[in-house]
């Protein structure tokens, strides 16, 4: 499960062959004009239905499934695993879902404004719904919790970011963690002996180094607006920006809050954040877009540096998530800016119509690139399943 302040993201997967067997997603939970847009057996159905609030979500949700043929009884279904963005300093792996921790995930929501709150709410209507299953918590934080001092440290008044838990986190853990292993297993290599970085790009982005299956360095922060920039938050930036919106532009905090994650990016720049209307405009020749897109690119194509940097040297470079497994243009532009890293780019590899893992670098390129499908609900299945096993 994967709760948001107003939908609910649902999967019943089988943790060992990986297919789902059931997904959906509820939309405006806590509003009127609900709807569930439900997949079974190949099916898509929608259904208008008020939510008022995530236990109902959760309860309608129940009766689509009975009404599109498989009752949540006859599922098979053991655990609930739940997507939680923020887990702290303390959360570093999954966890079986208590008071404790529940009352801990409602408290980070001080540094996840945005997910925890909401995430406790699709707990708590789970637990209310779900009595006799076992709760697991997989944290997007967790994969970052190796990261070296040095990496997480931010250079302000130490005591004062000890007191408020001020330090980078990381996020998109699940996905960065699920795609480094499926790197290794695909390319059969054991995880302990290269180094790789990962390029997850979606709605939101964020890129890792890992040195031996080990996450060495994260662009998101204390929260997910750092780094790269994405649909609709800018990443980077001065942090003055905020003072100056604030003291000359005369933004409120809650206004800067908005701007900042919900306004800014690809939308700020062009006034959508979908890549697919990105790349329409760029092909129309669009000077706007194209200045979007090349920000992107120039960005990514720094982190990678420094990720090289950092990690001195790398093996594997992989692209994944929404923008990094489907949009060709970026892949290539990013490549073409890497020979000098090693990278021999070849275009009618990364230009395939290929949806499954693979290698978008020449035969014989020092480094090798790669697309690599993520799964981040299967990941989060896994690490239920694993924890009760525990
Ligand atoms: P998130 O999970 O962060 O919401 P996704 O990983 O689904 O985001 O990525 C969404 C982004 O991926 C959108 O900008 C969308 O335009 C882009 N995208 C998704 N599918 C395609 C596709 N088939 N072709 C081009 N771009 C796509």
């Amino acid at each position: 499960m994967n709760a948001g302040s107003s939908s609910l993201k649902y999967q019943i997967v089988d943790p060992v062959t990986g297919e789902f067997v059931v997904k959906g997603l509820a939309e405006r939970v806590g509003d009127s004009g609900g709807t569930i847009t439900h997949e079974y057996r190949s099916e898509k159905t929608t259904h208008d239905v008020d939510m008022a609030d995530h236990g109902v979500a959760l309860e309608e949700m129940t009766k689509v499934m009975a009404e599109t043929g498989l009752p949540i009884e006859d599922a098979d279904v053991v655990v609930v695993g739940h997507r939680v963005v923020h887990g702290g300093r303390n959360f570093t792996g999954p966890e079986m879902i208590t008071d404790y921790v529940l009352d801990e995930i409602k408290r980070l929501g001080t540094l996840a404004p945005l997910h925890n709150p909401a995430h406790a709410l699709g707990i708590e209507a789970a637990r209310r719904i779900f009595p006799d299953l076992p709760q697991v918590a997989v944290f997007d934080t967790g994969f970052f919790s190796t990261l070296p001092a040095s990496a997480y440290t931010y250079a302000i008044d130490a005591k004062l970011a000890k007191e408020h838990a001020i330090r980078r986190y990381g996020f998109h853990g699940t996905s960065h963690e699920y795609v480094s292993a499926r790197v290794a297993q695909f390319l059969e290599r054991p995880v302990e002996g290269f180094k790789q970085i990962i390029c997850h790009l979606g709605n939101g982005a964020s890129i890792s180094a890992i040195d031996g299956g080990r996450a060495v360095d994260t662009s998101m922060g204390m929260t997910p607006l750092e780094g790269l920039v994405m649909g609709t938050r800018g990443g980077d930036m001065d942090p003055a920006v905020v003072l100056h919106l604030n003291r000359v532009a005369g933004l409120g905090v809650d206004e800067i809050d908005t701007l900042l994650n919900k306004k800014s990016g690809i939308l700020g720049l062009t006034g959508s954040g979908d890549f697919r209307d990105l790349m329409g405009r760029v092909d129309d020749g669009d000077e706007t877009a194209q200045l979007a897109f090349d920000v992107y690119v120039h960005r990514l194509v720094k982190y990678i540096g420094a990720y090289a940097a950092a990690l001195e040297g790398v093996d594997v470079i992989t692209f994944t998530a929404g923008v990094g497994e489907n949009n060709a243009a970026i892949r290539e532009a990013v490549c073409r800016r890497l020979g000098w890293l090693g990278v021999t780019f070849d275009a009618a590899a990364n230009s395939a119509d290929d949806h499954d893992a693979r290698i978008i670098s020449a035969a014989g390129s020092p480094v090798t690139v790669c697309v690599v499908p993520t799964n981040e609900e299967l990941a989060i299945a896994r690490h239920a399943v694993a924890a009760i096993d525990a």
